[in-house]
């Protein structure tokens, strides 16, 4: 089963069940999740309570469990392995909405109004009025991170500011009644945003500028085929822009080969090769990085409930060890409890 092995912490971090996962998310955080999962103890949630925070019309409800089952096989698909990494569902540990309500009790209304990121949240989903939710969306992550005792939690940028909840709640609450959750530390993603296709804004599935992990070789062909370039370069004689253009950005992070980047790159300037050749390349490159990102995705696919059975399975794992932390921090805090 489970590799034991010597690890430098244990690792919580995971994404909102909204969709499937794009390359942005594989240059902005599956990458590094792959990099630690041989070292650290790594604990991928699949926050669903999280969506609802933006999310809870009745349609948007109903195509939750479609994207937390193709999440998951993005998970797998890219090389997280269930026999080394737990993969859980957040409301599958409900420990977790019990934990959050006592972290509610530690948290002050104005800490949490001054996070930029959650307006930006709610004005992207138009929600006019901030929900309670939505501005405890930092406290209910604190309660995934602490319930597991996690000691490290990589995220994106947009998200640091929510992990710095994170360690003033362990802090607080250490504070308040004795040393008890490790701090957890921020783990900087190494890789900046990845720009979308429309190269306009970085990948993003709301703003329909993505290549998705699961996309087949076809439609990889015509969304590079449809890549936003150097717009002044009506013709392939014309000297090109290299500089932030998306085309060469995606080169230099998909192609192997970088004396050929190098060598587009200075034709491309000079105006002596064409648009169609380098997106020609560009897709092979991507393609061939993705081929067996989509050979895994069909062997779990064509297993039937497999997905389903490595949630459970994981999911349980850490209710486990849920119950325990919840148990010990009532204790910690003497709550008054009913005799059993
Ligand atoms: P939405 O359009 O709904 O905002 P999205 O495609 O931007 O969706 P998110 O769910 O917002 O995806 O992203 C979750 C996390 O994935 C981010 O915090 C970030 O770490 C990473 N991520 C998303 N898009 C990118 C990107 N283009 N480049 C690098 N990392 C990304
Ligand atoms: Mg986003």
């Amino acid at each position: 089963m489970r590799t034991p092995r010597i690890t430098q912490g244990r690792i919580l971090t995971g994404d909102r069940p909204t969709g499937r996962l794009h390359l942005g998310h594989y240059v902005g955080s599956l990458a590094n999740r792959l990099m630690v999962q041989g070292t650290h103890e790594c604990i991928f949630i699949v926050a669903d309570l999280h969506t609802l925070t933006t999310r809870h019309a009745p349609d948007e409800i109903a195509q939750m469990g479609d994207h937390i089952h193709q999440m998951v096989l993005d998970y797998l698909s890219v090389g997280i392995d269930p026999q080394q990494s737990l993969i859980y569902l957040q409301s599958g540990v409900p420990e977790t909405a019990e934990l959050n309500l006592i972290f509610e009790m530690l948290t002050p209304v104005t800490r949490l109004q001054r996070i930029p990121s959650l307006k930006d949240m709610a004005k992207a989903a138009h929600l006019d009025n901030m929900p309670f939710g939505l501005l405890g969306y930092p406290v209910l992550q604190a309660a995934d991170v602490l319930l597991m005792r996690a000691t490290h939690v990589p995220v994106g940028k947009d998200n640091e500011a929510h992990v710095e909840i994170s360690r003033e709640i362990a802090r607080r609450f250490n504070h308040l009644y004795g040393d008890f959750f490790p701090v957890p530390e921020v783990v900087k993603a190494q890789v900046r945003s990845l720009i979308g296709t429309d190269g306009q804004a970085k990948m993003s599935k709301s703003l329909g500028n993505t290549i998705y992990l699961s996309d087949d070789a076809d439609t990889v062909r015509q969304k590079v085929r449809a890549m936003f370039t150097d717009p002044n370069r009506t013709r392939a004689d014309i000297p090109g822009r290299v500089e932030g253009n998306p085309v060469f950005i995606y080169h230099e992070i998909f192609n192997p080969d970088p004396e050929e980047v190098a060598d587009f790159k200075r034709r491309y300037r000079q105006g002596t090769i064409g648009d169609v050749e380098v997106k020609r390349s560009l897709a092979r490159a991507i393609n061939t990085f993705l081929e067996p990102i989509r050979e895994r995705r069909a062997t779990y696919e064509a297993q039937p409930g497999l997905v389903e059975d490595i949630l459970i399975e994981g999911t349980a794992q850490v209710r486990k060890q849920a119950r325990e932390t919840l148990e010990a921090v009532k204790d910690r805090m003497g709550l008054y409890r009913l005799p059993a």
